[in-house]
């Protein structure tokens, strides 16, 4: 694994005679590295001639900056799990790097309702920063293949958004989440919960699978508050749970056999917000 830090370094060596007409996939983080980051990056690898993980935490992303100071940061260990897994480049830059002129005025990505429902609407600023970040980086490793996680569903919408509107010819797979044996959606964040914490996170995909189970024989309405009380009572607090149509991610109010559906939440447990979906 060849670990680049500068633009002009990771630049070079991708555009070398050598490697130019090699098919480029391409795997972002921002590290505190996993299985379902392990995931994309055994994706990548079987389908391109060059691997290129980012491990970069955008500052920009994070609407909360305690959320963003307490970001678990493991850079041997995932070093380490990148060069197990014969990953060809890391690319780790710092700050500096990719946002050179703090002074500069943000640009504003035209992101459309993306921009201020479910996530967005939670975490103000949040898809401009992603938006931000992603058009530096493909703009610098230009893969033929970006790798993304279904864990983060929005997001994934975000960056497709951003490469149609940048018109960049970049093919986006989308991976299936991976999880914990409880069921436990695997997260960096996860790093952050205690080990019963951790048991008891499980209970949000285990209430979303439980809403899915019942979705022929109750209203939608019903399943959630019945999951709410559940979560609560366990300790969660709610920020959403929503029924939505996973093609246009509109919220619905009950299941509509036939429409693609998709269940999406956001909790706090143990001052830690999680993310977790399950397809209908
Ligand atoms: P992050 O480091 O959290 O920014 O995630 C980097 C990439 O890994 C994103 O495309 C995520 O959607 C993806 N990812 C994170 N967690 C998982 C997971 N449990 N399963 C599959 N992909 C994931």
């Amino acid at each position: 694994m060849i670990l680049f830090k500068k633009i002009a370094d990771i630049q070079k060596y991708l555009e070398h005679p050598q490697q130019k007409s090699k098919k480029v996939g391409f795997v972002p983080t921002m590290g505190a590295l996993h299985r379902g980051h392990a995931s994309l990056m055994q994706l990548s690898m079987k389908e391109n001639d060059i691997t290129v993980a980012s491990i970069f935490v955008n500052p920009l992303q994070f609407n909360d900056k305690r959320d963003y100071v307490k970001y678990p940061i493991t850079i041997e260990k995932d070093v380490l799990i990148l060069s197990e897994l014969e990953i060809d480049i890391l690319f780790l830059p710092d700050e500096k790097e990719i946002y050179p002129d703090t002074s500069s005025t943000m640009k504003t990505y035209e992101l459309g309702r993306l921009d201020t429902i479910l996530e967005a609407s939670s975490r103000p600023g949040h898809f401009q920063g992603v938006a931000r970040v992603m058009d530096i980086l493909l703009h610098i490793v230009k893969p033929d293949t970006l790798y993304l996680g279904q864990k983060d569903f929005q997001q994934i919408r975000v960056i497709r958004k951003l490469i149609a509107s940048e018109k960049l010819q970049i093919d986006v797979i989308e991976a299936p989440l991976i999880r914990e044996e409880s069921g436990l959606a695997m997260s960096s964040r996860n790093a952050r919960l205690d080990e019963t914490g951790r048991a008891t996170a499980s209970l949000l995909f285990q209430n979303l699978h439980f809403i899915q189970q019942h979705a022929d024989d109750r209203t939608f309405e019903t399943l959630k508050n019945t999951a709410i009380e559940n979560l609560e009572r366990a300790g969660f607090t709610i920020d959403y749970i929503v029924l939505a149509n996973s093609d246009t991610l509109d919220t619905l109010k009950d299941f509509e056999k036939g429409s693609p559906m998709i269940l999406l939440a956001a909790v706090f447990f143990q001052d830690v917000r999680l993310i977790d979906n399950i397809r209908l």
